[in-house]
């Protein structure tokens, strides 16, 4: 099937609340072109200099996200337009986008990414961090950055089960979050949860981000990237 047509399906599974992030990574601009001409506006990447790339070569109206692990050193190429980075697995990181979003006089919306996936290889936050984090003196006096929700991963497995469960456990803990530390800030609103394989799930357990690449673009070939 066509990106297009891809699209169109996608779009019509989705509940309207529900944002869909195209993750084009390893996909040439071209590519990416013929998403954006079918109406797609927001896009998402996991390398910085891929997502610097792209944004240079693409129209100025798309919104880039960030989905990635994003290392400290990297902060200062996407700071200047990146809408919204979707994988702030640290404190480190959070003060370093909050310096750059300074110096670009912006404010940077981030979702804290948290570790819900049984591998553990997946980057994120768990809750202890995620605490210390927001009741940080340090936290509050971070004027360039705005926490708008959460971001996870699930396990990669067949067991669907499991991903359910991980599912709803990231949106208890949204739901937590948000009474306990934005309960009259309405910029809180995100949970990005939901991949090719598993955004119906997601949704179902609450998500209003999804980030898919592969039921859009087709597979990736890494090989010759
Ligand atoms: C690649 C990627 C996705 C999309 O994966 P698909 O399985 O192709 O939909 C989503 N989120 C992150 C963080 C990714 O790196």
């Amino acid at each position: 099937m066509s990106i297009s047509a891809n699209l169109k399906e996608l779009r019509n599974e989705l509940p309207d609340n529900v944002t869909l992030v195209a993750i084009s990574k390893t996909h040439p601009p071209e590519v990416v072109l013929e998403a954006y001409n079918a109406g797609q506006r927001i896009f998402g990447e996991n390398k910085a200099q891929e997502l610097v790339a792209k944004q240079e070569a693409l129209p100025s109206d798309i919104e880039w996200h960030m989905v990635g692990h994003l290392q400290t050193n990297k902060v200062k190429y996407i700071a200047p337009f990146v809408s919204l980075i979707h994988s702030v697995d640290s404190f480190k990181l959070l003060k370093e986008i909050n310096k750059q979003a300074k110096k670009q006089e912006r404010i940077i919306p981030c979702l804290l990414q948290m570790h819900i996936a049984e591998e553990d290889t997946k980057f994120g936050l768990d809750k202890e961090e995620l605490s210390e984090i927001l009741e940080s003196e340090q936290f509050r006096t971070f004027e360039n950055v705005q926490v708008v929700g959460l971001m996870g991963m699930a396990t990669f497995t067949d067991d669907t089960d499991q991903v359910k469960r991980e599912f709803r456990g990231l949106k208890k803990l949204f739901d937590d979050v948000k009474k306990k530390y934005f309960p009259s800030n309405s910029n809180f609103t995100f949970l990005s949860m939901g991949m090719s394989g598993d955004y119906n799930l997601a949704v179902t357990e609450g998500s209003n981000m999804v980030r898919v690449g592969s039921r859009i673009f087709g597979a990736r070939n890494y090989g010759t990237n």
